[in-house]
């Protein structure tokens, strides 16, 4: 065993250098934590769920809380590049939501009002304007659609790499190849992180494990609700007949998507059947199904060779929504898990209302009470409907 060969001690210890972990350090640094050490098992930051994403970054959400997190998180990617130098892809084509059951037309046309309430301008569009819109899409059974022109795509890796590079110019340590193997607690306080290159004294501790928040939860004795569930991508060869303005289209019943990536297109669809496990391999049988779906909705996809395939985790909290901030059993020990599918774009804004939590003794920037792990104890988790 190697010794930590950085430090021995740091006033905060993130572990995980996904989006979370960098985001929550680089705002800490920001903020003016003097030792923040960020810790990552693999040996590049944001390969994990971060890196297997598909860079979905949207408005449309079916509970307020998630539209207020995109209200503050999308602007923050647009200044991204301003802030930290790094360019990160940006491309605002669109989500536009295909919706095939009533009763999803239903909810949608209501959380569009909730959505207009919070100053997001999500349109409903019939099928016709669905249609002038992406000509090249089969709408068969498509009873109506939402769309916003102000969602999108962005780059993931670039984001971390900004993160990554803003908070070590600002002073915190990030150092891949480390495992977190325990969590040292003394009467009901954090004392400390075991990795397998040593020992690290702190009184705070971040949990970034995204998928891997259970077991970080267990190492300090405490039950995080997060189960690994895995998510798969396909992406295309080049696809020249489907225009490049093309939205992030989404077929909401199946949870079916694709948008374009480079000339070709990137495309997934969420197994409902899939069981909670670290298992990351491609199912193929799933996969055939995902790819007869994807062609039925968008015909010229048969004609688009195989570019690349993957899967990735999902961190799924019972409620779909992020946990996020202190956990009252033990002090010292904060989370920014459970973003069930959509934590890319939360990464920025989360990262930020943890800083304020863990520095400022309360986040500020937004009410983020009801994401508290507290809900599950009290048993008043949230519904979010628009989860894909
Ligand atoms: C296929 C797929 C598509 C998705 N599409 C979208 C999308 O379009 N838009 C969107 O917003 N979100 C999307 N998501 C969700 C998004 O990717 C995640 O919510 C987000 O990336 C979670 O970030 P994270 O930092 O918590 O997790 P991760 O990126 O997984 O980072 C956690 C890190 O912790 C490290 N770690 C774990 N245990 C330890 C340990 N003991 N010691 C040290 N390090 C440890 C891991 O190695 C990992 O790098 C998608 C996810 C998948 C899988």
């Amino acid at each position: 065993m190697k010794d930590l060969d950085l430090t021995k001690t740091a006033d905060v210890v993130v572990i995980g250098g996904g989006v979370m972990g960098t985001s929550t350090a680089y705002h800490l640094a920001k903020k003016g934590c003097k030792h923040a050490l960020l810790l990552e098992r693999e040996s590049f930051f944001g390969t994990q769920a971060t890196g297997k994403c598909a860079g979905g970054i949207r408005y449309q959400f079916g509970t307020e809380i998630n539209v207020q997190l995109s209200k503050i998180s999308l602007p923050m990617l647009h200044r991204f590049e301003e802030e930290l130098d790094q360019p990160i892809d940006l491309n605002m084509c669109g989500y536009l939501f295909l919706l095939t059951r009533p009763e999803d037309v239903r909810v949608f046309q209501q959380t569009l009002k909730m959505q207009h309430g919070l100053g997001v301008g999500t349109e409903w569009l019939d099928r016709p304007e669905i249609a002038e819109l992406v000509p090249t899409v089969d709408l068969a059974g498509v009873l109506g659609g939402t769309f916003n022109a102000d969602d999108g795509l962005a780059d993931p890796s670039s984001v971390v790499q900004g993160y990554v590079s803003g908070a070590s110019r600002l002073g915190a340590t990030l150092q891949t190849d480390v495992e977190v193997t325990d969590i040292l607690v003394e009467d009901d306080q954090v004392t400390g992180v075991v990795t397998d290159r040593g020992t690290v004294s702190t009184h705070v501790v971040v949990n970034a494990a995204g998928p891997w928040a259970q077991g970080i939860g267990q190492l300090a004795g405490l039950e995080i609700p997060v189960a690994p569930v895995r998510r798969q991508i396909v992406v295309t060869g080049p696809l020249p007949t489907v225009p490049n303005d093309f939205p992030f289209v989404i077929e909401f019943a199946r949870s079916l998507y694709f948008h374009r990536e480079g000339e070709g297109f990137l495309t997934g669809m969420s197994n409902p059947s899939e069981s909670p496990g670290f298992d990351q391999s491609v199912d193929r049988a799933w996969e055939l199904v995902h790819l007869e779906a994807a062609v039925e909705r968008l015909p010229p996809l048969a004609r688009a060779g195989l570019a690349s395939r993957w899967a990735g985790l999902y961190e799924v909290s019972p409620d779909a929504h992020p946990i996020l901030g202190s956990v009252p059993q033990l002090e010292g020990f904060f989370c920014i898990n459970g973003f069930s599918g959509h934590g890319f774009m939360h990464g920025p804004v989360c990262g930020l209302l943890l800083a304020e939590e863990i520095l400022d003794g309360g986040a500020h920037t937004l009410d983020i009470s009801s994401l508290s792990i507290a809900r599950f104890q009290e048993g008043e988790g949230i519904a979010e409907y628009n989860v894909v």
